[in-house]
């Protein structure tokens, strides 16, 4: 049965790039019903904290993706973080030291920092001489009765390891680059390369989907799993993201962090959909795609073998149509908190009133996060800017203003929109204005701007008493 993982590193909030990792783990676990496990790697504790795991849970369930095994979750195969399960790794480590497929090396630091400056200076890569490899047994004895600090590394015998990867192919590795290589370090933490081999294998994980910035860590691990006569799981490796200018996505392109999009506005479901379609398409090239329909139609062989390229204008594209599907009931929870932290106090006004508000300007928002500078007019008469004043100046201007005033005051409380209709004709009539110096004049004699939402709205979602205040104040 499929097992896949996603196995990030607690460092933060999760990056684009690896959301979309455990994207496509998580949509190939429920296409074909499998289990989809989250592992948490804080093997660097200097660098891993707990704060930052709840961000992975936080950013995970924003984005919609549940596992049915991980740290607070639990499993049959736990625990699933590694800084809990060292114990394990050590039997794993004897059995490898035993079988003599790994060896102690007590060379230091300044031994290998000196073949490292030497490699460097002949422009190679560097790689480990292999002096504790050929220590004597007396040799060995003696460094181990000294107490002396020691890492310990991986012995290869093979010149070439054969990789199979579903999208990159078949391909060997020269283990002649990297050489025999360090497996636990002189503080006794065991590193990435080699538990992510234990995990991999004792979680019957049956396909490993990462980034192929992993790639060149593959042989390594394919060596792992060998000498433990673990079987090797699929590796896929899928094509990392680019920026527009086709460099490796980085923060000088724009939002990296799942979070920076979440705090502008952009919805999950919109996310969702984007990261998925990021060297992956459905056999119809559709471009909106909800949830469950990805999950339908996910498939490995579908993953593109080039990069993507992450287009920010059609992510934001997107997502003005995913506001656009959304119910103004739904639109009017999600812009909320927005409104609120841009200091418009939207939970003070009638519900009712706040979702047709919602309503008249879901069609001028891309993110949630415009909600706010559309919305304003109806908090505040806005100070005329240039563009507002030409219209205020009109030599028409307070005639239609009168006029539409003495009309609304006829009301009270909201004026309802069959009620409000046939207004404007009546200033027209009255005034003999018409076209923009009538529209304009009223717009910006009950907002203060030239911009905003439909006129019809704002003077029937706003009270007749404000709209008077306002006039008045345009009048002046
Ligand atoms: N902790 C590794 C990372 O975050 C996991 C890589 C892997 O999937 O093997 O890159």
């Amino acid at each position: 049965s499929v097992r896949v993982r996603f196995a990030p590193s607690p460092t933060g909030h999760i990056h684009v790039g690896n959301a979309r990792t455990a994207l496509f783990n998580y949509l190939y676990a429920r296409n074909t019903g499998g289990t989809f496990i989250l592992r948490i790697e804080d093997t660097d504790f200097d660098r891993s904290t707990l704060a930052s795991e709840e961000l992975i849970y936080e950013d995970m369930k924003w984005l919609l993706m549940d596992w049915d095994e991980g740290p607070m979750k639990g499993g049959a195969f736990g625990p699933y973080r590694q800084s809990e399960r060292f114990d394990i790794y050590k039997k794993y480590t004897e059995e490898l030291l035993e079988k003599g497929h790994a060896y102690k090396c007590w060379c230091t630091k300044e031994e290998l920092d000196a073949e490292r400056e030497k490699a460097r200076i002949e422009n190679r890569q560097p790689v480990y001489g292999g002096k504790c490899r050929h220590l004597s047994p007396a040799q060995k004895a003696e460094l181990e009765a000294s107490g002396a600090p020691f890492a310990i590394r991986f012995k290869i015998d093979k010149d070439v390891v054969h990789i199979s990867d579903s999208i990159k192919g078949e391909i060997d590795f020269e283990t002649g680059v990297f050489g025999d290589f360090i497996i636990v370090r002189p503080d006794g933490v065991p590193v990435y390369n080699y538990v992510v081999v234990i995990d991999d294998a004792l979680m019957n994980i049956s396909h490993v989907i990462r980034g192929d910035d992993h790639l060149s860590n593959t042989p390594k691990q394919a060596l792992i799993f060998d000498a433990l006569n673990f079987s090797r799981p699929e590796f896929i490796h899928i094509p990392m993201i680019l920026g527009e200018d086709r460099s490796k996505l980085s923060k000088r392109h724009g939002n990296t962090s799942i979070e920076q999009f979440r705090s502008q506005g952009y919805l999950n479901d919109a996310l969702f959909n984007f990261l998925a379609l990021l060297s992956w398409s459905d056999d119809q090239e559709r471009e909106i795609i909800g949830k469950e329909d990805l999950i339908k139609s996910f498939s490995l062989d579908r993953i593109s073998t080039s990069a993507a390229v992450f287009d920010f204008g059609k992510l934001k594209w997107l997502n003005g149509q995913y506001i656009r599907m959304k119910t103004p009931e739904e639109l009017a929870d999600l812009c909320l908190p927005f409104l609120m932290s841009a200091g418009l106090p939207a939970d003070r006004l009638d519900r009712e009133v706040y979702v047709k508000m919602i309503a008249s300007i879901a069609s001028k928002m891309e993110l949630l996060g415009d909600a706010p500078e559309v919305m304003k007019v109806y908090f505040q008469y806005q100070t005329p800017d240039e563009d507002a004043a030409e219209f205020l100046k009109l030599e028409t201007t307070p005639a239609v203003l009168k006029s539409f005033r003495e009309k609304i005051a006829a009301f009270s409380g909201y004026i309802k929109e069959d009620e409000y209709k046939d207004i404007p004709k009546s200033v027209q009539t009255e005034t003999g204005v018409k076209g923009k110096p009538l529209f304009m004049a009223i717009r910006v004699g009950i907002s203060g701007s030239v911009k905003g939402p439909e006129i019809d709205k704002m003077a029937t979602l706003m009270p007749v008493d404000e709209l008077l205040r306002r006039l008045d104040a345009a009048l002046e």
